[in-house]
C-alpha cells in the first residue's frame, strides 16, 4: 500500500500482541501502548531533516546534527493521549496540541468541539497521533482542521489501521503517510476494527 508504513519490528509487533489480549488490564495497556508509541516514533522520524550544528566535544569543536524543525504532537482526544506520553519521550522538545472531534448528529459532519494548538504550529514538523484508524471520519477530519490551520508537514501515526480508515484517509488526503503497527483484516458492523483491540479509549482509561 503506497504511503502506508507499517512498523513490523520484533519488539513492536510482541508488544502490539500483548495489547491485543482481553486479559490485559487497563495499567499494562496503557504501559505497553506508551511503549510501541516510543519505539515507533524512532521509526516514523526516520526521514525528518537535519541542520549542522557545531559542538565542542571534550577533545577538540565538531559539526554534529539536529533535527532542522520544531515538532508538535497533536493527539486527537481522548484516545490519542495514550500515545502522547510515549512520543513525548523521544521527542521531549515537542510542543503538544489537543484536538478533540466529535460526530454532529444531525448533519453527521465530524466537528471539532476542543482544539488548542501552538501558534506556530504551521512552520513545525507535526504527528497526528490516534491508536486506531478505523472508518477514517476523524482521522480525515483531523488533517482537513491542521491543513486550515496551515500545517504543511505532517503524519498520521496510529496503531492498528483498518484498510476502510486507509482508503478514507487517502482518498481525501493522498499525500499523508500513515504509520502504524498493523493494518487488520476489516472493521465490523459497529465500526470496531477486527481482530483490533477493543475500544481504545476504554481500555487505556478503564472506563
Ligand atoms: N476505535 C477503537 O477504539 N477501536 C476500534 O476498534 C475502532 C475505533
Amino acid at each position: 500500500m503506497q504511503n502506508v508504513f507499517v512498523i513490523d519490528h520484533p519488539v513492536v509487533q510482541t508488544k502490539l500482541t500483548e495489547l491485543r489480549d482481553y486479559s490485559a488490564d487497563h495499567r499494562i495497556f496503557r504501559e505497553l501502548l506508551d511503549e510501541i508509541a516510543m519505539l515507533m516514533t524512532y521509526e516514523v522520524t526516520r526521514d525528518w531533516p537535519t541542520t549542522p550544528r557545531p559542538v565542542r566535544t571534550p577533545l577538540e569543536a565538531t559539526v554534529g546534527k539536529v533535527l532542522a524543525r520544531q515538532v508538535t504532537l497533536v493527539p486527537i482526544l481522548r484516545a490519542g493521549l495514550g500515545m502522547a506520553d510515549g512520543v513525548l519521550r523521544l521527542l521531549p522538545e515537542a510542543r503538544m496540541g489537543h484536538l478533540g472531534l466529535r460526530r454532529d448528529e444531525t448533519t453527521l459532519e465530524p466537528i471539532a468541539y476542543y482544539h488548542k494548538l501552538p501558534p506556530d504550529i504551521a512552520e513545525t514538523e507535526v504527528l497526528l497521533i490516534d491508536p486506531m484508524l478505523a472508518t477514517g471520519g476523524s482521522a480525515v477530519a483531523a488533517v482537513d482542521f491542521l491543513k486550515q490551520a496551515g500545517v504543511r508537514s505532517m503524519k498520521y501515526v496510529c496503531l492498528v489501521a483498518a484498510p476502510e480508515g486507509i482508503a478514507a484517509l487517502h482518498k481525501s488526503h493522498p499525500e499523508i503517510p500513515i504509520y502504524c503497527a498493523a493494518v487488520d483484516r476489516q472493521l465490523n458492523d459497529k465500526g470496531y476494527i477486527m481482530p483490533g483491540l477493543g475500544d481504545a479509549g476504554d481500555r487505556i482509561f478503564g472506563t
